[in-house]
C-alpha cells in the first residue's frame, strides 16, 4: 500500500531530479533496495524539512543543521533504519526524536499511523507545521521525553529512536508489541552501534547491525541534557 499524502503540495522539477539521483546514489547503491523503502524516500520532498537557505543541499550525501544543535539525518540512514523496520502499511510506530519531521513523514507514508515525540518544543511545533502542510494525516508529534515512550498509545509494533543513547531505554521494551521490531543507535556520544531489538514469542532479542553517529539522545534512561 502506497499513500500520495500531499500530492499538489510538492514542488517538483529540479527537486524531483535530485530525489531521484540521490535515491539510486546513496541508498539503491549502498543496498538498501527494498522497493517501498526507495518508493518513499523518493516521494517525500526532502526539501522541505529543512530552511531555505539549506535547501539547495538537502538532497546532499550528510545530515544538515536543523537548529537547537540537532540535525536531519542523512538519507541513507533514514533508509537503512526504515528497512530494518521492515514495514508493511499496517503498523502503529513510534518515533523518538522528530527532528525536523523528514524520517516521521517517510515512516507515515509506509505504516498506519505514527507516534512521534520530540523533547525540544520549537523542532516539534515546526515538525508538525511540514506534516500538516504536506498532507501528512496519520501522524501524531508530541513534546516530550521519547525515552519514555508513550503509554497511552502503547503497544507499538515498531519504534524507532534517532537520537543516540547509552542504552536500550526500558520502557520502549515494554511498549514492543509481540513481534514488533525496534530499531535504535546505543553506544558512546561518539558513536554507536545501530542495535535492532524484537520481541518474538515473549522474548527479547537484541543484535548489533552497524556502526553509526547520532546526536544525543536526551533525558531519563539516557544523557543528561
Ligand atoms: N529523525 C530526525 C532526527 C533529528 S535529530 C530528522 O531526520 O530530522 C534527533 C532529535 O532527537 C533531536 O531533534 C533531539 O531534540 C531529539 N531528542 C533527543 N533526546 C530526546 C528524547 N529523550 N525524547 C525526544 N526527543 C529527543
Amino acid at each position: 500500500m502506497e499513500r500520495g499524502h500531499g500530492e499538489m503540495e510538492r514542488d517538483d522539477g529540479r527537486y524531483g531530479r535530485e530525489r531521484e539521483r540521490m535515491v539510486e546514489d546513496q541508498l539503491v547503491a549502498r543496498g538498501v533496495t527494498d522497493p517501498r523503502v526507495v518508493g518513499a524516500l523518493g516521494r517525500v520532498p526532502r526539501h522541505r524539512f529543512v530552511q531555505e537557505a539549506l535547501r539547495e543541499r538537502a538532497y546532499g550525501d550528510h545530515p544538515l543543521p536543523i537548529g537547537e544543535e540537532q540535525t536531519i539525518s542523512q538519507p541513507f540512514i533514514v533508509g537503512l533504519m526504515t528497512s530494518l523496520l521492515e514495514l508493511t502499511g499496517r503498523e502503529k510506530v513510534l518515533e523518538v526524536g522528530t527532528g525536523s519531521g523528514y524520517q516521521t513523514a517517510v515512516l507515515a507514508e509506509l505504516a498506519r499511523r505514527v507516534c512521534s515525540i520530540e523533547r525540544l518544543p520549537r523542532l516539534a511545533e515546526r515538525a508538525r507545521a511540514t506534516l500538516e502542510a504536506l498532507g501528512y494525516d496519520n501522524v501524531w508529534v508530541r513534546v516530550g521525553n521519547g525515552t519514555l515512550g508513550w503509554p497511552d498509545q502503547a503497544p507499538f509494533d515498531r519504534i524507532i529512536v534517532t537520537a543516540g543513547g547509552p542504552a536500550v531505554p526500558p520502557p520502549l521494551v515494554q511498549q514492543l508489541a509481540e513481534g514488533g521490531r525496534m530499531v535504535l543507535p546505543v553506544g558512546s556520544t561518539d558513536n554507536q552501534v545501530l542495535t535492532l531489538v524484537e520481541r518474538v514469542d515473549g522474548q527479547i532479542r537484541e543484535r548489533a547491525h552497524s556502526e553509526c553517529k547520532f546526536v544525543k539522545l536526551v533525558g531519563k534512561y539516557a544523557w543528561e541534557p
